[in-house]
């Protein structure tokens, strides 16, 4: 209550509590029981509302009670502040959110967010601290708190297990609100949800709306300057902008590729400001690889010459011909 008090009179225009709901957190961190924690969960919201800021409390439409039906429905949240490592976010609401949800008791994580709901918070949060859920738990979860409260679910995902968008995906289907992510997947450990990532899995199941929605082509504007802030480098392999993207190499993806790049993307490169790019150089690469960089180049070489070119080529990659 303390900390409200204080962040209240800095003018903000909302609050995110949290607190730590597992057993782990609740024995070697704070050390308060669940009739506590609901106690004053409910002492600081009210003291929030008292102060008349925003509350929003939305009802569940039809289209949110069955989000498998709508996955275009969410909110993603770039950028937002980690629940667990900064206890207090500059939302326009109130929200309560558990830290380690996924090793809390179900019994006693639902009773607190129906209470909450009750007296009238805008959001409830879930977290997976230390990256231990599967989408499964997530779906079954979300979709558990889905039927117990009407206010909008917010989700903070960590990467420990590599799950981090798979588990961010689950929860857009459960019927989660919000999912929080950060550039890059920045974040404690090895990270949360990255932007990249979830918008590439969302434009995927969503496209027209994904697209109207979100500025794409600012994608690889935002990651590369938040790696030089940051001095990381973006992953070779990262979805969408790591340098092995939209790259192929293999004789029989680039022959397909060229005919139609449908064959072997989901995810068409243009749609993020960024172009494909067939490797002819590479020792994977087929003769039609060559033939069309020829015609680019506007050179005029007959389908035979092209592959002497690459059969002489190829033999110097597998070091059978040196000269
Ligand atoms: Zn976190």
């Amino acid at each position: 209550m303390r900390d409200a008090k204080l962040a209240v009179e800095t003018g903000v225009d909302g609050l995110d509590v949290v607190i730590g709901t597992s057993s782990f957190l609740r024995e070697h961190s704070h050390g308060k029981d669940m009739a506590y924690i609901e106690k004053t969960a409910i002492e600081v919201i009210e003291y929030i509302k008292s102060k008349g800021l925003e509350v929003r409390c939305k009802s569940c439409s039809p289209s949110h009670s069955d989000p498998r039906l709508h996955p275009e429905i969410p909110e993603i949240s770039p950028m937002q502040q980690c629940p667990d490592e900064i206890g207090c976010g500059a939302l326009t609401s109130s929200a309560v959110s558990s830290e380690d949800s996924f090793r809390s008791d179900l019994v006693d994580l639902l009773s607190l967010y129906k209470a909450v709901d009750k007296v009238g918070v805008h959001r409830v949060g879930i977290a997976d601290t230390v990256g231990c859920a599967t989408p499964r738990q997530v779906y079954d979860l979300v979709r558990t708190l889905r039927g117990v409260v009407s206010c909008d679910i917010e989700t903070h995902f960590h990467n420990d297990t590599g799950c981090a968008v798979a588990n961010a995906y689950c929860a857009l289907e459960a019927g989660a609100t919000h999912i929080d992510t950060s550039v890059l997947g920045i974040g404690e450990r090895n990270g949360i949800t990255p932007l990249g990532g979830l918008m590439a899995r969302m434009v995927v199941t969503a496209p027209e709306y994904v697209k109207s929605k979100y500025k794409l082509h600012k994608l690889k504007e935002i990651e590369d300057m938040v790696a030089e802030a940051v001095q990381i480098n973006v992953p070779f392999n990262n979805p969408i902008t790591g340098f092995c993207a939209f790259t192929h190499k293999a004789g029989i993806h680039a022959k397909a590729i060229l005919n139609n790049p449908s064959t072997y993307e989901i995810l068409d490169p243009a749609d993020f400001g960024l172009t494909r790019y067939v490797h002819f150089a590479s020792r994977l690469t087929g003769w039609n690889a060559v033939k069309t960089r020829v015609k680019q180049l506007g050179l005029s070489m007959t389908d035979d010459q092209v592959k002497e070119w690459y059969v002489t080529r190829a033999s110097w990659a597998l070091g059978t011909r040196k000269y």
